[in-house]
């Protein structure tokens, strides 16, 4: 079991709210922002950069939440995507922006765009993550907004767990 005390600090808090809050602005330049866009949420790591990037975001926004899971509890992806709550709703072709806290093989992220392709009737469909670690990249899929690159670490906190734990921290940590 990791501890905290082993936990170095890789981005601090004031970094990361401001760095959201330019990913919110290039967000909010290029959408049209009278119309409306439905952010979704991938739980549960995705949900503190959800929040902070919702709030500055000016287009009328729906907010939905889906649940998959590829890591369990291991530091590692587990090359298959458990989806434990997809549940959307017709879009109607309107906007969508899929928000996850990292996407690393591609994995998860290639499967969610391709099913809410396939199921849900959206019109355009992108992904803004809060970091992306390109070095892992096993599927053909890029993020349209991510606001850190990040190398082959593994990271907590904001959202980002380690065996469940760690989420509530306000700051980006990582073991050595
Ligand atoms: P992918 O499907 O792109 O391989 O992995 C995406 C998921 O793996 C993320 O949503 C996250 O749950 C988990 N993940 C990938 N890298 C890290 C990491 O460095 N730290 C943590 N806590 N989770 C990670």
């Amino acid at each position: 079991m990791k501890k905290i005390e082993d936990l170095k600090v890789l981005i601090d808090n004031k970094t990361l709210i401001k760095r959201i809050k330019e990913l919110a602005k290039e967000i909010n330049n290029s959408y049209d922002i009278k119309k409306p866009l439905t952010l979704i949420c991938v739980l549960k790591g995705a949900a503190m950069f959800y929040c902070e990037l919702a709030k500055y975001l000016k287009m009328p926004l729906k907010m939905e939440f889906v649940r998959l899971s590829s890591y369990g509890n291991s530091t590692k992806s587990k090359g298959e995507v458990k989806s434990l709550n997809l549940s959307l709703p017709n879009f109607e072709n309107e906007n969508v922006l899929v928000v996850e806290d990292i996407i690393d093989t591609g994995l998860t992220l290639d499967f969610l765009v391709k099913f809410i392709e396939h199921n849900c009737c959206a019109g355009d469909v992108k992904l803004a993550v809060l970091f992306d670690k390109k070095c892992a990249r096993k599927y053909d899929i890029k993020p349209d907004y991510s606001a850190f690159q990040v190398d082959d670490k593994f990271i907590v906190g904001f959202g980002l767990d380690y065996q469940g734990f760690y989420r509530n921290l306000d700051y980006i940590g990582y073991f050595e």
